[in-house]
């Protein structure tokens, strides 16, 4: 065995109805000026945080927006030195989390979350800036979060088939982890955990949204998604997805639910030891076609044609795919990625 980890410096509380600890655990850090973020459709949840902060929220900024856009982080901006904010307190998805983490980075500014879906980017030190078109993403210890309160509670408001898209897409980022070329040992602890729950607490959000321990296990298992992708390895899959979403504009969390059974059935022969094991925490007997099948048990989308990509587009995609070289465990071809594209295209078993 060889490897080289670097734990990152998460604060985490986990439990039903823990944003109520907010106020004394603000007290406890030193903070007293929050400046409350969120995006316009969760404004409703950014002023019930606000009012069980009272005197200590400054103020609520309700324009986060995908992708941190620069003109987003300097509205932001404007207000923490206009009020004199001493931290965030960021309620939402990773678009608002993004928002929090480029504060941190531009004024070095304290950020606390609540994260309400399960893109996990409150457990990694990647942030981003989009100028234009151009989306920069960048590592730094410097945005992971000072404080990450999950609270079940928080993520009822999900409408299931956003539950279903965001929570597959925590299942990419642990599946892509746990088969990397250079997976960490202890990444994949993490990551193939992270499976184990998703896969459990996935249809029984569908069946059943009120089942707390069902949204309680995603939204533990994206945390532990996120865990993974924060310390461990990506490739191939993390590569088609930049692909798509950059040139393609694709929707980012069903992009990465209709490619992860091709790009783990691509390496699947690279990487026998590790598919048994994504395979076992999924419970089924063939890794690939178990998320498959789990994306359609879901109703999540599993063909590219139903996420606005053109036939045509198939060999542009293939091409920008393999300009750079990646680190993968099976080598990647032009040509082997054109067929993995061909199939994810049509919606066929991988
Ligand atoms: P999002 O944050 O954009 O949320 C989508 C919409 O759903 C928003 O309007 C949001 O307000 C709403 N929403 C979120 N939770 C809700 C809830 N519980 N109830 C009702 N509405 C809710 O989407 P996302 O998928 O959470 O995050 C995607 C963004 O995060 C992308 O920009 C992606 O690049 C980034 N991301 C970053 C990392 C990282 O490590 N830096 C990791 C994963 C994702």
């Amino acid at each position: 065995m060889n490897f080289h980890y670097t734990a990152l410096p998460w604060n985490v509380i986990f439990a039903v109805g823990a944003r109520t600890r907010l106020p004394q655990e603000l007290a406890r850090l030193g903070y007293s000026r929050a400046l409350v973020l969120t995006t316009p459709n969760q404004a409703d949840s950014g002023r019930e945080i606000a009012a069980l902060l009272g005197d200590v929220a400054v103020g609520l900024f309700d324009r986060a927006m995908m992708h941190v856009p620069v003109e987003a982080l300097d509205a932001a901006t404007a207000e923490v030195e206009r009020l004199h904010a001493d931290c965030s307190v960021a309620i939402g998805g990773g678009s608002t989390t993004g928002l929090g983490k480029a504060l941190a980075f531009h004024l070095g500014l304290p950020n606390i979350v609540l994260p309400t879906s399960y893109a996990g980017s409150e457990m990694t030190n990647l942030w981003a800036l989009t100028r234009g078109d151009r989306k920069v993403t960048r590592r730094d210890n410097v945005v992971v979060p000072t404080l990450t309160i999950y609270d079940p509670e928080l993520t009822l408001t999900l409408p299931p088939a956003f539950a279903a898209a965001s929570g597959m897409n925590a299942m990419a980022q642990a599946v892509a982890n746990a088969s990397a070329q250079d997976a960490n040992p202890i990444s994949s602890v993490l990551a193939l955990e992270g499976i184990r729950a998703l896969a459990h607490s996935l249809p029984l959000i569908i069946s059943e949204p009120d089942n707390m321990d069902a949204r309680a296990g995603a939204l533990y298992g994206a945390s532990l998604a996120g865990a993974a992708l924060g310390t461990g390895a990506t490739g191939l899959h993390h590569r088609l997805c930049h692909t798509f979403g950059g040139t393609f504009n694709t929707p980012h969390a069903e992009t990465h639910t209709v490619l992860l059974p091709h790009s783990v059935a691509y390496n699947a022969g690279a990487r026998p030891a590790a598919t048994r094991r994504i395979a076992e925490a999924l419970g089924v007997n063939d890794a690939a076609t178990g998320l498959f099948d789990l994306a359609g048990n879901l109703g999540a989308p599993t063909a590219l044609k139903d996420i606005g990509v053109k036939e045509t587009d198939l060999d542009e995609a293939a091409a920008v795919t393999v300009e750079k070289p990646i680190n993968n465990p099976e080598p990647v071809t032009r040509e082997k990625v054109r067929a993995l594209l061909e199939n994810a295209f049509h919606g066929n078993p991988p």
